[in-house]
């Protein structure tokens, strides 16, 4: 097929049936090209949840109040152009859809009958503005025969705690997709860590969430990053509030009342992500919503993100006043088998996709630790409750799934907890005894605060399933998975991420095809 006829069927091929129902509302096609004095695309652009065949676009429009006057009516149609080369000269195809208030002006367009492990380059226009140009690729044909899948594995970006100078890095890389495991946006704030400043209070309402989002998504870094490669998402707690669990917080506030909350929250996020479904109006409140996923790259890997907060039950031994996460001793609960982590339906899902699963790796890319960190304490061992550690029997039922389905070459990917991490997976924690069953890379965060030395060399000492951990840097990890190994660069540099900061490579570590856990390089 020559080139000519290449673009051809590319443009018959192509794509968009974008949208929800929402969206098939129509804007009165205006006589003349709305004139705009603030651009609306402050925003940025981003793609995400990269298939052979589709992509999912995004942007926001933002109307500043100079524009407001003369908006004309609420709902904005938006165009969108994709083109199959970098200098925009080869048009795939173009579209437009309408957005409105309702949706916080945020867009989402499906793009689909695209190529397998092919580049495209995309523009939003709407009136006489243009958002930047974005690049986004296309996941390999289902069984390609793939050598090679580069992933930035990132989280925990607190705005005020760091400039974002790790996505300046993760922007000039050559990557298939930046995998994002949480708090992309804080609630809260600390005053004694502010490198700069959040705008407003703490977000409980859509206006306040919407509002909080659109601070971070100003960053230039953080649009550069979002530009330059799709991304693969998953949150954590700090996009609703700290150490929220299902439907509970850790004031103790009504289920009710804080469902109307996780609602508001888990709204902005769809409006602020390049993610394909939104909160289930079905559900109550319209707090649910369905984010977690089974995806494969070629043949070369199966790809899970797993939800750890929406379903989870409530931390064990909370204390009474003030729940949520902490470290608990002498406590029951947290050997009760009927708690879960990802709650059942999840758990079941997992467990069937494993059992199913017939690619070389198997990828599980989850918010948080699932490595033990408990420490001595005057009577037996204190437990931090929050991560998988405060969920012994579900990590057990993960990790004895693992075996009963007799799978080699699991590795799971997390974040949340601040600081770089490789470890053993073991069905039973720290126990050489005990076969390792999996392996574990944590990334440290974008810019949050980790943990004091001394604290973390005390739990060092006492968890031999940690091969590596170091809370004082700052970054993301670099995920180089081949058919016979997957590596891990922890790209980081010291708190707090300045403007002139530099990423270095803190360890690398590596897991061979065949061989369950980390060793270094
Ligand atoms: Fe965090
Ligand atoms: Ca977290």
């Amino acid at each position: 097929m020559n080139r000519r006829d290449f673009t051809l069927q590319l443009q018959r091929s192509a794509l968009v049936l974008a949208m929800a129902p929402w969206l098939t509302a129509t804007a009165q096609p205006s006589e003349q090209v709305r004139r705009w004095r603030s651009n609306p695309f402050a925003l940025g652009v981003a793609s995400g949840r990269p298939r052979p065949d589709s992509v999912v676009l995004w942007t926001r429009l933002l109307i500043a109040e100079e524009d407001r006057a003369s908006a004309g009516p609420d709902a904005l149609r938006v165009q969108v152009t994709v083109y199959a080369d970098a200098a925009l000269k080869r048009r795939v195809q173009k579209t437009d859809v309408v957005t409105d208030a309702s949706r916080g002006h945020s867009v989402h367009v499906h793009l689909q009958n695209l190529q397998p492990a092919t580049d495209y380059w995309y523009r939003f226009s709407q009136g006489d503005a243009f958002s930047t140009v974005g690049h986004t690729r296309t996941a390999p044909a289902a069984n390609a025969d793939v050598q090679q899948l580069r992933i930035a594995l990132a989280s925990c970006q607190h705005y005020e705690h760091g400039q974002y100078i790790a996505h300046q890095e993760i922007a000039q890389q050559s990557l298939d997709f930046v995998l994002f495991v949480g708090d992309y946006i804080y609630e809260s704030t600390n005053p004694q860590l502010m490198v700069r400043q959040h705008s407003g209070g703490e977000p409980k309402t859509l206006a306040q969430y919407r509002e909080r989002y659109a601070q971070y998504k100003r960053d230039p870094h953080l649009q550069a990053a979002h530009a330059a490669h799709p991304w693969v998402l998953m949150w954590d707690d700090h996009e609703v509030v700290n150490d929220y669990a299902n439907d509970q917080d850790r004031n103790y506030t009504d289920p009710q009342q804080f469902l109307l909350r996780r609602a508001a929250a888990y709204q902005a996020y769809f409006e602020h992500q390049p993610v394909l479904i939104g909160p289930d109006p079905q559900s109550p409140q319209q707090a649910s919503m369905r984010l977690y996923e089974q995806f494969n790259w070629g043949k070369l890997a199966d790809i899970w993100t797993l939800d750890c907060r929406q379903y989870r039950s409530p931390q064990a031994c909370r204390d009474p006043v003030r729940g949520g996460g902490r470290m608990v001793t002498q406590c029951d609960e947290l050997d009760d088998p009927k708690r879960s982590m990802l709650g059942v339906e999840q758990e079941r899902w997992l467990d069937l996709g494993l059992a199913n699963s017939k690619r070389t790796w198997r990828l599980l890319a989850q918010a948080t630790l699932i490595a033990p960190t408990s420490i001595p304490a005057p009577v037996g061992r204190a437990t931090y409750n929050d991560a998988w550690d405060g969920y012994g029997p579900a990590r057990q039922r993960l990790l004895q799934s693992v075996v009963d389905h007799k799978l080699d070459n699991v590795v799971t990917l997390g974040g949340d907890v601040h600081m770089n991490v490789a470890s053993n997976l073991r069905l039973v924690p720290n126990d050489p005894q005990s076969p390792i069953v999996a392996s574990e890379f944590v990334t440290t965060s974008i810019t949050s605060r980790g943990m004091g030395d001394n604290v973390l060399s005390v739990i060092k000492a006492n968890n031999p399933d940690l091969l590596h951990a170091r809370a004082d840097e700052r970054g993301y990890s670099l995920i180089t998975v081949t058919p016979s190994s997957v590596r891990c660069d922890f790209r980081s540099t010291a708190f707090p991420a300045g403007k002139e900061a530099g990423l270095k490579t803190q360890a690398s570590y590596v897991v061979r095809s065949g061989k369950a856990g980390p060793t270094p390089v």
